[in-house]
């Protein structure tokens, strides 16, 4: 193992020191940095959310300090070996076959979740789930453009672009990135911002990996105390006219509004609760932003959504409330525990009749679809825009976002959700944009064009400049397909 020595260390005033973040060692060690296969710390560090797409990389730890994560960083580049920094562990499956062929270093920094209100700004680790941070900002009055699920990591869903309930009125949530600190491919830390190496800034921000591994993050927070959140579900057998309604109604929401619609295959299980337990819902949730300032419109907001939909059809259930912002993590149901899946997420042009009815014969009730959710999220506002200084992944082009994903237990079953995945996206190809949100490919098989060729080039030249060695190589996700 070699000998560390510190590097150079590039900070900007306001951030943690380097010392500060490393509070549990306060001296840099030199040790077997990664574990092989069976070694203690090797399953922890070599994890997958993805069940159907188990990691067996060469190697694997998890760094707790920045000095870990300098040391595993130095220990790999002596050895010639390849770094695929992760989190949680949600996007995985997206490695791939080259999953056995890297080290994975995975980050959980033994450091809180700080928030700065005066500034308005919220500092996440490296491993912070949005739990956490979500509700770090709430104790100060403040929400953040998190997903739909509380336990993905912050960090990969940051540099991914990151695609949240909060998105038509904030945009994409990389461009409320302030600054990113990480450590380079030499093992020095550099905090890059829109004027320190601004062109590492950009390219952070959606370009597809490869650049180190980032330690923290700073996030501009949305102040904003409550948010009318919740779900609405119907028996899908008869809700088709809903799902009509919401996209006329969707169309021409107010920005505030980010909401989803899905088709639901409820197992017919003991855990599932009733009235779903067996049965095809059809479920619309989200989040609708509130001004702090006039929390009296949240009641007409609901009414305005909520009434004309009930009228058709009379609803399952109606979670739809106004609660603290803390509430909106948790109001589209994802999965907290890993599972085993198979996805597939393209951008739809529209949201009109024929788009909707489409979907609705593809994966609704009389299709076959035995997919554990069909969706359809809405896009538009400020998810189309491109403010100053956006990263590489600024915002899409389109008005939904389709997102599918199948149970892959058996060989059967899975092959039989991949063909339920190739019927909705076939049924819905004339309407498809060819752009996705890189957030929402999960598989290395399913088409990932996020950006224009000379974006993906400027990209390249950046990650060739941090990391000529290519000990990033294989954490790079290219923007192709379509
Ligand atoms: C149930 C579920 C719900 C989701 N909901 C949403 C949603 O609503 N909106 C949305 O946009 N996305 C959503 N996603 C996708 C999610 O944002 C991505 O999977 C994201 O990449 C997860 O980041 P992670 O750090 O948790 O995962 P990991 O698999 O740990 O990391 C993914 C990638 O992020 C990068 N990365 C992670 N940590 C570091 C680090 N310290 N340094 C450098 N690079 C790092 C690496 O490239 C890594 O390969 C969801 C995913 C799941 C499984």
């Amino acid at each position: 193992m070699v000998p560390y020595v510190a590097p150079p260390t590039t900070r900007r005033p306001g951030l943690p020191s380097v010392g500060a973040m490393n509070s549990s060692t306060s001296t840099i060690r030199s040790y077997d940095a990664f574990a092989g296969p069976g070694d203690p710390g090797y399953d922890e560090a070599a994890i997958s959310f993805n069940l159907a797409a188990p990691l067996r990389p060469l190697g694997a730890t998890t760094a707790r300090t920045v000095a870990d994560v300098q040391n595993a960083v130095l220990a790999a580049d002596s050895a010639g070996a390849r770094v695929v920094p992760v989190s949680t562990g949600h996007s995985t499956g997206m490695l791939g076959p080259v999953a056995d062929r890297v080290h994975v270093l995975r980050t959980v920094l033994d450091q809180p979740v700080r928030v700065n209100p005066d500034r308005g700004i919220v500092q996440i680790p490296a491993g912070a789930r949005w739990d956490d941070v979500v509700r770090a900002a709430a104790e100060h009055g403040y929400a953040v453009p998190h997903g739909s699920s509380p336990t993905v990591g912050a960090i990969g869903y940051l540099l991914g672009g990151g695609m949240s309930f909060y998105g038509r009125k904030v945009g994409v949530a990389a461009n409320s990135v302030v600054s990113i600190t990480l450590v380079q491919a030499d093992g020095g830390i550099v905090t890059v911002d829109e004027t320190n190496d601004p062109d590492l800034f950009w390219a952070l921000r959606g370009g597809g990996g490869g650049f180190g591994v980032v330690l923290l993050v700073e996030l501009r927070m949305i102040p904003m105390h409550r948010v009318l959140t919740g779900m609405i579900a119907w028996d899908a057998t008869d809700a088709a006219p809903v799902a009509r309604a919401w996209a006329t109604w969707a169309a021409t929401a107010p920005r505030a509004v980010t909401t989803s619609l899905r088709l639901l295959n409820a197992p017919d299980a003991p855990e599932t609760p009733e009235p779903f337990r067996g049965r095809q819902i059809l479920a619309i949730d989200g989040s609708i932003m509130l001004d702090d300032d006039a929390p009296e419109n949240a009641g007409d907001i609901r009414r305005a959504l909520a009434e004309p939909l009930s009228s058709l059809v009379t609803p399952l259930v109606d979670t739809w409330h106004v609660g603290p912002v803390t509430d909106a993590v948790r109001t589209h149901a994802d999965p907290e525990e890993p599972i085993p899946y198979t996805s597939d997420a393209f951008a739809l042009a529209g949201i009109d009749d024929d788009t909707i009815d489409r979907w609705y014969a593809a994966a609704g009730p009389g299709s076959g679809s035995g997919l554990i959710a069909a969706e359809l999220r809405q896009l538009g506002g400020a998810f189309a825009e491109t403010p100053p200084g956006a990263g590489a992944f600024s915002g899409i082009d389109a008005e939904l976002l389709a997102f599918n994903v199948g149970l892959a237990v058996s060989l059967e079953g899975t092959a039989q959700a991949r063909l339920d995945l190739l019927r909705i996206r076939a049924t819905l190809r004339p309407y498809t944009t060819n752009r996705t949100a890189p957030t929402f490919v999960e598989e290395p098989s399913t088409p990932r064009r996020t950006f224009a060729d000379d974006v993906e080039a400027r990209v390249d030249e950046i990650r060739k400049r941090v990391d000529p060695d290519g000990l990033f190589a294989l954490d790079v996700r290219r923007s192709s397909g379509m």
